[in-house]
């Protein structure tokens, strides 16, 4: 288990692009958490540590694709019908045990193993039986209706790589393979606070100039979702000396500490206080809109991540860093997540410079998928993403766009779904 280095997250520049962002994550940040092995069905959504490489040809034996009869392919008479015994059976689990002879063919159903000497099974749908004998339709490729060993996955290659996030069919694979148990990175463990003397608990009287912590639970789920084991450790005043002892309390039980509020660069930002005075602090501005600084900091070895206070922005933050910085903690070698081309049904103007994430709804037209942005747009506004469906990105270069354009939409199931 690695540890990062305190400067890991040192950033001397103003303004961070997105892309810039994700390198330096790349390059600095290194798994946390040690490993595990565990059982194959307890696997789902955890991450691989190690390359899975096939101990064994998938499948194992070559094997018929349909009902059938197998044949070999030189005795179909190539311009009329063939007609040959039935001289076996072989079913699923039942191989034939023999070697088949010329002129000879075999009742074969599907999954069978094919009988040694055979290379081609004409469909039973395709044959006529009759007094034992069975009539075959000239024309049949050679090898039709034949799966050959192997041909899913090959014994000695890479079946799933170190650092997938396993999803159901790659634990079919794996149990293709053989394999009860994997070895599996361990949950990384994050302590999820938030902070404000105005925010409070839900279900719990609201006094006058007070909000509900609308943050914890939508990113306790996010975390969640990412397969890490969240500590709730509630809202936290805006006192240094309180933040100091529950961030120094966290450090010593989690792998993160997840914080949102307090760290922008007002005077009543004490989280930030807190944190400068126990570890270090950096602070990324991505060149995003809607966008707040992100704080990345360290408490006596912890890594923690300061998400702005704002929903729409903890959410966003979270999604375009937060995201890929954890992922990578906890072990993960996440693809980019999947964009496509919609198209826009909007005029938008921005400066050129930033990357803009505009919450925008699909809908249909006739071939075409059009994006329509939603009225609201300000960074409190967490109506705007329950009701959309996902973001419009204008890149950096942009400096605006025209009703019909051709643009990127990325939707929240691929990053905060
Ligand atoms: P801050 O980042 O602490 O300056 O907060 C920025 C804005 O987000 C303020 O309007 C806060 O009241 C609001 N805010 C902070 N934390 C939360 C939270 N957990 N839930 C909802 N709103 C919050
Ligand atoms: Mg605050």
């Amino acid at each position: 288990m690695a540890q990062l280095s305190d400067d890991c997250f040192a950033f001397g520049g103003t303004l961070l692009s997105v892309d810039a962002a994700l390198a330096l994550v790349a390059e600095r940040v290194t798994p946390v958490v040690g490993e595990e092995t565990i059982a194959l069905v307890e696997a789902a959504g955890r991450i691989l540590a190690n390359d899975l490489v096939a101990g064994m040809d998938v499948p194992p034996h070559a094997n018929s694709a349909v009902d059938g009869y197998a044949i070999r392919h030189t005795d179909l008479l190539p311009d009329r019908d063939t007609v040959l015994p039935v001289a076996g059976r072989a079913a699923a689990g039942h191989p034939l045990g023999r070697k088949v002879e010329p002129g000879e063919a075999i009742r074969i159903f599907t999954g069978a193993p094919m009988p040694e000497g055979t290379d081609t099974v004409m469909m039973q749908e395709d044959c006529i039986l009759a007094d034992g004998k069975v009539t075959m339709k000239p024309g049949l490729r050679k090898g039709a209706n034949r799966r050959h060993a192997g041909e899913d996955i090959e014994k000695g290659t890479t079946a799933l790589t170190a650092g997938r996030r396993l999803r159901p069919a790659d634990l079919g694979l794996a149990a293709a393979l053989g394999h009860d148990r994997l070895t599996v990175f361990a949950p990384l463990r994050v302590a999820l606070l938030s902070t404000g003397d105005e925010v409070r608990e839900p279900g719990s009287p609201l006094p006058p100039g007070a909000i509900y912590d609308a943050n914890r639970v939508m990113l306790a789920s996010l975390l969640r979702g990412l397969g890490c084991r969240v500590s709730d450790l509630g809202i936290r005043p805006d006192r240094e000396a309180a933040l100091a002892d529950t961030l120094t309390a966290a450090a010593k039980e989690h792998d993160l500490i997840v914080t949102s509020g307090g760290v922008s660069t007002g005077e009543e930002d004490h989280v930030r206080a807190a944190i400068e005075r126990l570890g270090r602090l950096d602070f990324w501005r991505l060149a995003i809109k809607p966008g707040r600084p992100v704080a990345l900091g360290h408490i006596k070895g912890v890594p923690l991540i300061g998400l702005p206070g704002n929903p729409v922005a903890a959410a966003l933050t979270f999604a375009i860093l937060g995201r890929p910085l954890i992922l990578r903690l906890a072990g993960a070698r996440e693809e980019m997540p999947a964009t496509f081309r919609v198209r826009a049904d909007f005029a938008y103007k921005k400066r050129a410079g930033r990357r803009e994430y505009v919450r925008a709804s699909l809908s249909r037209d006739g071939d075409a998928v059009v994006a329509h942005k939603y009225p609201k747009d300000g960074a409190g506004i967490l109506s705007s993403i329950v009701r959309t469906d996902g973001f419009v990105i204008i890149d950096e270069a942009a400096d605006g766009l025209q009703p019909g354009a051709s643009v990127d939409f990325l939707p929240y199931a691929e990053i905060i779904g």
